[in-house]
């Protein structure tokens, strides 16, 4: 397969200002994807000028012309999601159906947000006074900065592109090092489609940290949309802070996953194989702590057991295997650290709890008698781990379930009534009940606590890139 592997800057490809590039690895094998251009100052500068040069007339574009390029852009990648996918597997690791999956949901983003285009409203009143009329309006908030993580290397760029485009703004991407490919990828389709020269840039700095604080404070990025991890997104919102930049963040998680008493097992153990194992256990949104009644723990740890026994784990392009590689052997070997230190502390391995010799493949596992305080359940653990933590009282389960610094989502499986009764309590942006995908455009993403700022997708995500503008008229 060939890739674009520059950087898009004022709607050209260009290696940048140096001859720098750094390599992009596929961790199946170890080999070399690309040799990717690695931008430096100049570069970004060059980015973010050609961003805000691009803003007046972007964000002058009747939102219809701009909806339709956007609807171009959904018709394109659409044509082309299964090489989109297949360049997904090959830098990410994750299986071909999942990486399907993600092309997807990715490409919906385009087709939701050009129909968004059209429907920003505002509002005009009287003021209870009768003194003057109240019109609130909306304009884009300006030049963005988006900086996406590698493990949804589509769907977390176009679900920022999309509502950024939509609203009016122009905007610089910043991928993850680990997965510039499809980011290019997606890029190009919007060159293809008919976006204007500066309005969509993709820069890929290194060092990322300063090049990053050096954007947010050039006087003329007024937006970060920020998805990866809490520490770097505490990091970003220190460097938003001089200049008081608005700040989106989609931050990490680590969801609990309750299984009530009276629950119906298998459709449990159908939900959890998905909320867990999705992407490899690589989601913000995987199932990571599994709070199971005790009525039920040993026969779920079981037939957790039993049903993964039987995937089939290899590189992902190989389309039969149902389980693919973490994005690098340190990924790899966070996950084995994690479960080496649990089982040291007593938890007991029902099967799986190995490291592959080659590539970066970890088996599906699944471990019983898990501490709610060991670090495995205080931790993202970003891999295809099922911790079964047991609890004889519910209130114990939702004060576990809370007892977290983030609050993105959380599953409970039960009976109607009493499963709405828990999610009531959960503090969590997201609570699926009896089912175990929740993402979708046309629904808010995001969470509470520490798991982030913002609602991505559905009609709240546009507003994250407009300004609210109230005029008063004396008419
Ligand atoms: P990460 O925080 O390490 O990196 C995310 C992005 O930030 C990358 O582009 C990276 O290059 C950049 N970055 C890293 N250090 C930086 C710095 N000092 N300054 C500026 N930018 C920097 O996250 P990751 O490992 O790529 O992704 C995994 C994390 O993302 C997990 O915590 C996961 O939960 C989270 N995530 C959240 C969501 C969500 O919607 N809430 C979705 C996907 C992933």
């Amino acid at each position: 397969m060939t890739f674009i592997s520059d950087l898009f800057i004022n709607g050209r490809w260009t290696p940048g200002a140096t001859d720098s590039r750094f390599p992009v690895i596929n961790p199946a094998d170890g080999s070399l994807l690309a040799s990717f251009a690695a931008a430096d100052e100049i570069d970004c500068d060059a980015a973010v000028e050609a961003a805000a040069a691009a803003l007046p007339a972007w964000s002058a574009t009747p939102p219809r012309e701009r909806g339709e390029i956007l609807r171009r852009a959904f018709e394109i990648l659409t044509e082309e999601k299964e090489q989109l996918a297949e360049t997904i597997v090959l830098e990410n690791g994750k299986s071909y159906a999942d990486a399907l999956g993600e092309a997807n949901y990715a490409i919906e983003f385009f087709r939701w947000f050009a129909e968004e285009a059209v429907r920003i409203r505002g509002d005009f009143r009287l003021s209870p006074s009768g003194d003057k009329h109240i019109v609130v309006t909306h304009q884009p908030i300006g030049v963005s900065l988006l900086v996406t993580p590698w493990n949804f290397p589509a769907a977390m760029a176009t679900r920022k592109i999309a509502p950024a485009l939509a609203a009016g703004c122009t905007v610089i991407l910043k991928p993850a090092r680990e997965t510039p490919l499809t980011a290019t990828h997606v890029v190009d389709a919007l060159r293809r489609a008919g976006v204007p020269d500066g309005v969509v840039n993709l820069v890929t700095p290194v060092p990322t940290g300063p090049a990053i604080a050096r954007m947010l404070h050039h006087p003329d990025v007024r937006k970060l949309s920020f998805t990866g991890s809490t520490e770097v997104g505490r990091i970003l919102l220190h460097e938003a802070a001089d200049n008081v930049v608005s700040a989106s963040m989609e931050l990490g998680g680590n969801a609990p996953f309750v299984i009530l008493p009276g629950a119906d097992l298998d459709a449990a153990v159908d939900g959890a194989l998905v909320a867990k194992m999705r992407n490899g256990g690589s989601a913000c949104t995987a199932a990571n702590r599994f709070y199971v009644h005790s009525s039920l723990a040993e026969d779920f740890a079981h037939r957790m057991a039993t049903e993964l026994e039987e995937w089939s784990v290899g590189p992902g392009i190989d389309r039969e295997n149902k389980l693919g590689a973490l994005v690098s052997v340190h990924e790899r070997d966070k996950v084995a650290e994690l479960v080496d230190a649990a089982v040291a502390a007593g938890a007991f391995v029902v099967t799986g709890g190995n490291s592959s010799e080659h590539g970066a493949f970890y088996s599906p596992t699944v471990l019983s008698g898990v501490s709610h305080e060991s670090p495995i359940a205080r931790t993202e653990i970003f891999g295809p781990v099922t911790s079964v933590i047991e609890y004889d009282d519910v209130d114990d389960a939702v004060r576990m379930a809370n007892d977290t610094i983030y609050g993105l989502i959380a599953y409970v499986y039960g009976e109607s009534a009493p499963a709405l009764a828990v999610a009531q309590r959960l503090d969590a942006g997201m609570v699926a009940v009896n089912r175990a995908v929740l993402s979708d455009p046309a629904a808010p993403f995001g969470g509470m606590k520490q798991s982030g700022l913002g609602r991505e997708g559905s009609s709240e995500g546009i507003l994250e890139f407009l300004e609210e503008k109230y005029i008063g008229i004396d008419l």
